[in-house]
């Protein structure tokens, strides 16, 4: 028996990367997932090689309706929901601050902080109403926990979400619903290397004391162990993963 059989889980942004990993690592594990993407072809072609345990939805994570629709679609298709893993991301808003246009802004913090406000906010009526508990786990970043590691507009929003998973940990505890937060370092995934994979491995080994690069499943494995009985006791957690890239305090940006 897998360590996450019985378990339904949502993935927001599981088409690709650490998404897709985790979905990978939970199905293998007898989970069952919902993986929920707006690339409407690498979400197919992901449950297609999941087989039965896997559902797909297209959905825009900034968007209300569409959350809603994907936390009712993991209830009808499987019973329940015991996870939500909040992950769906995009780089956003770049250059100087006194170029930065006002609805880039808007677009980065409705993609990254208010998709955790919405799929936390589905999830958790679910959990509640089942009434034994849940995890909630949300992707943030190393480049939400200073300011020396993205650019303006996602390293605040990545602050928002650290800052969001303890806020709701508190409301949440009560009902046994746990939320913790993730905060990947440099992983190798379409995201990170935007199709230039040698300058990506390069900056790897420039700033990483890991001499090994870090992949969508090393951030799988931390989301299992949140999403699993193991971490009962863990919530309000941020969990770094990294490769020691904040013990050498190290500057991505
Ligand atoms: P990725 O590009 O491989 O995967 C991100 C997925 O999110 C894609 O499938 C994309 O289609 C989906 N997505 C984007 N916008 C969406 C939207 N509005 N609605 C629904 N889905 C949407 O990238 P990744 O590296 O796996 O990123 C996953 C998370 O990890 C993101 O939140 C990202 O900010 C965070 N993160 C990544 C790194 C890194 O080095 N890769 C580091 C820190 C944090």
């Amino acid at each position: 028996m897998g360590q996450l059989d019985g378990t339904v889980a949502v993935i927001t942004g599981g088409a690709s990367g650490m998404g897709l990993a985790s979905a990978q690592r939970f199905v293998a594990e007898d989970a069952r997932v919902v993986i929920a993407d707006l690339n409407v072809e690498a979400g197919e072609r992901a449950v297609a090689e999941l087989g039965s345990a896997a559902r797909f939805i297209r959905c825009d994570v900034s968007v209300e309706a569409d959350v809603a629709s994907t936390v009712s679609l993991a209830v009808e298709a499987f019973g329940r929901l015991d996870v939500m893993f909040n992950n769906a991301g995009i780089g956003g808003a770049f250059g100087p601050i006194t170029e930065i246009d006002v609805d880039d802004w808007d677009a980065t913090f409705g993609v990254l902080v208010r998709s955790v406000f919405l799929g936390t906010k589905y999830a958790a009526r679910v959990m509640i109403e089942q009434g034994d508990g849940g995890s909630i786990i949300n992707t943030a970043s190393v480049a939400g926990q200073s300011g020396g590691n993205g650019p303006q507009a996602y390293s605040a929003a990545k602050a928002a979400v650290i800052n969001l998973s303890q806020t709701t940990a508190l409301e949440l505890a009560a009902h046994h619903i746990r939320v913790n937060a993730i905060c990947p370092g440099l992983i190798f995934t379409p995201l990170m290397h935007a199709g230039d994979e040698a300058h990506a491995e390069g900056l790897m080994r420039e700033l990483q004391p890991w001499p090994e690069r870090g992949e969508g499943s090393d951030i799988a494995g931390a989301a299992l162990w949140l999403a699993g009985p193991d971490s009962r006791f863990v919530s309000g957690e941020s969990i770094t993963v990294d490769g020691a890239i904040t013990a050498a305090g190290t500057r991505l940006f």
